[in-house]
């Protein structure tokens, strides 16, 4: 056993380039050398692909990868290709002799690992060609598909178990970045590996930068400003409707942005070349749906901004996970507000599951909304989602960095409830934030309420505040926002509570000021202040020499990338960049020794790349 995981890790040497294992990809391939089963729950960056690309690599036969998405999966395949490892996909888009060259190949045996999209195995012809071929491992990929609990489910994953009986004695192994444990126990279940061992890796992302904001009036803006300060890096913002992602990037396009919209409504030529586009540019910022996201593994993603919540940890966890893969640090926005909840709820309701899939999923929803809306830690407060326990607070997310910091609102409480009261529970949000400012009386039921004695009394503070003060009574339970004829409004939702507010026995605290600029829009004017070279990123401190090695090296890659059609990172990651720019290597042995370059990527770009070094050392000197 020792000798099989010393002579994986030679592989992981000679063809990845990394000096060692990390995490739990040790266990996990020992496991799968061995011949047998396995869950691994690794979080985003983890390093799940090479759980089963080094067993494929190392045991006799050709591993076989199922993958939603195969189209995404094309990069993967040419990144595998460049560290000269035999891969290719099977899928629909392929031409009648690609599909006849890659079956030949399988026959010879001169294939390494094909990829596979789950309804590719669902049509039987495609199993029963495989079945002639020695199978070295099977790994299903985004395993949580395959579960009704998780947040993605997939009906063609549930089809995965007959890979059970078409291929015994094969390995198999599950992998995927969230499943709490009901999920995993329904992967174990729906296809079929009581045996396998799971291999849960702590849910801690380091690197990941998490914040998280109630939505306000200058929600819009403030998302503008966070991606100028970002220019130059990769960005996913997530919107709930179609249009609006067509409109941010539309906005954001129009301030020198580069920026796109994805979604499943676009014609799909226009799609795919999206698709195409965010893969390969390194300072695109893609506006889409959740549509977007399942396979794309960019590595250099620096940062996700939900301009609309998810609906639940699970898929927020899977979502801000796309930043940062790379380990470098990237950052998190979220926003929210209670009217995202309300909206998410009507969708349960309407979504005609099983009233125990409902509770579930109603559960999911206020769990995420609770750790949004929580003062304490929220990546910790993921962890233990995910069921780790003593997880430290990680002190750089806002909440971290924000501790102990609260407005005492009960006086502006009061005044909002005894409006409420006062106007018959028959206002709304906005117009109700109208009467306590004040604000010309615009119909008729407003021209009524003009009259009571709460009219006006809130002009101290400016709109904003008044909204976050409203949404801090929606979020307590203080107040309701109830539909009714077409409108919603405010209603006393807690008369008990409400009580106590108004005769000044309970306080109401925020943790945003109501009077003052947002915590978010303090922390961006310092870190905008504090950053050089206009990105307020953390990033680790590089001197001005190898920042030009870098921004030299990451040119030759963009040309290089643009002459063989492939995405930059599949030549080098930026990772591997940084080190090559701090090590400024002077031959190919030095250069060789640094990690994330393999033999074959040494043998294709090492001579270039020390051109590149050496122009650069030339014309500084
Ligand atoms: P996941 O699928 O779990 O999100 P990947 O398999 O895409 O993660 O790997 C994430 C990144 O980590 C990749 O850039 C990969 O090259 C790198 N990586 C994986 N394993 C190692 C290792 N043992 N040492 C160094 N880097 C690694
Ligand atoms: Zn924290």
């Amino acid at each position: 056993m020792a000798d099989a995981l010393s002579s994986a890790r030679d592989t992981l040497r000679r063809v990845f380039g990394h000096p060692d294992f990390r995490g739990l990809q040790a266990d996990v391939i020992a496991h799968v050398l061995d011949g047998q089963d396995a869950l691994a729950v690794l979080p985003t960056g983890g390093g799940k692909s090479l759980c089963y690309q080094i067993p494929a690599l190392e045991r006799p036969g050709v591993g076989l990868v199922v993958s939603p998405l195969i189209a995404l999966m094309a990069d993967q395949v040419a990144a595998l290709r460049t560290a000269g490892v035999r891969a290719a996909r099977i899928d629909s888009s392929l031409t009648g002799p690609e599909r006849r060259e890659v079956f030949n190949a399988l026959d010879r045996g001169e294939m390494d690992l094909v990829y596979v999209a789950p309804e590719g195995l669902a049509s039987g012809a495609l199993l029963d060609r495989l079945s002639q071929t020695p199978l070295s491992v099977i790994a299903v990929d985004e395993a949580h598909c395959v579960s009704q609990w998780g947040h993605d489910f997939r009906p063609d994953y549930r089809r995965l178990a007959v890979l059970a009986d078409a291929f015994p004695g094969v390995p198999r192994i599950a992998l995927t970045a969230t499943a709490d444990s009901r999920t995993r126990a329904d992967i174990i279940e729906q296809l079929r590996l009581p045996q396998a061992q799971a291999f849960v890796a702590s849910f801690d992302r380091p690197n990941l930068i998490l914040n998280a904001a109630r939505k306000d009036g200058s929600t819009a803006a403030m998302i503008q400003r966070l991606v100028k300060a970002r220019a130059g890096t990769c960005g996913i913002i997530y919107c709930t409707s179609r249009n609006d992602t067509e409109e941010t990037a539309r906005s954001l396009r129009s301030q020198g942005i580069n920026a796109i919209a994805y979604h499943a409504g676009l014609p799909p030529e226009e799609r795919s070349a999206n698709l195409t586009r965010f893969q390969r540019e390194d300072d695109i910022v893609v506006c889409a749906t959740i549509a977007f996201g399942m396979g794309i593994d960019k590595p250099d993603v620096r940062y996700v901004i939900h301009a609309d919540p998810p609906k639940s940890i699970e898929a927020y966890w899977q979502e801000v996970g796309r930043a940062g893969r790379d380990g470098e640090p990237a950052e998190g926005f979220a926003f929210y507000g209670p009217s995202d909840r309300q909206l998410h709820a009507r969708r349960i309701e309407q979504g005609g599951a099983s009233e125990e899939v409902q509770l579930v999923q109603r559960n999911k929803l206020n769990q995420l909304f609770g750790l949004f809306d929580s003062l304490a830690c929220r990546r910790a407060g993921v962890r233990a989602y995910f069921g780790e326990t003593g997880a430290e607070p990680c002190g750089v997310c806002d909440a971290c960095k924000h501790q102990g910091e609260a407005h005492d609102a009960t006086e502006p409480a009061r005044k909002a409830l005894s409006a409420v009261v006062r106007c018959e529970e028959r206002l709304g949000k906005q117009r109700l934030i109208n009467h306590l400012t004040g604000t010309e009386p615009d119909g008729p039921l407003e021209t009524l309420f003009s009259s009571r004695s709460t009219f006006g009394i809130g002009r101290d503070l400016p709109k904003t505040g008044w909204r976050r003060v409203l949404d801090q009574l929606l979020f307590d339970g203080l107040v309701s926002d109830d539909p009714v004829d077409g409108y919603t409004l405010l209603r006393i939702a807690d008369p008990g509570r409400t009580r106590a507010l108004l005769r000044g026995e309970i306080k109401l605290m925020m943790r945003e000021n109501p009077s003052g600029p947002s915590r978010l829009g303090r922390d961006e004017r310092a870190a905008r202040k504090g950053a050089r070279g206009g990105s307020s990123a953390p990033a680790a401190p590089v001197d001005a020499d190898s920042e030009a090695r870098f921004q030299a090296l990451r040119a030759w890659r963009l040309s290089i990338a643009a002459d063989s059609r492939v995405p930059p990172y599949t030549i080098f990651h930026d990772s591997t960049l940084r080190t090559l720019a701090a090590a400024d290597p002077q031959s190919l042995e030095q250069m060789g020794a640094l990690s994330g370059i393999g033999e074959a990527k040494l043998a294709r770009y090492g001579a270039a790349v020390l051109g590149v070094l050496a122009q650069h050392r030339a014309s500084a000197g």
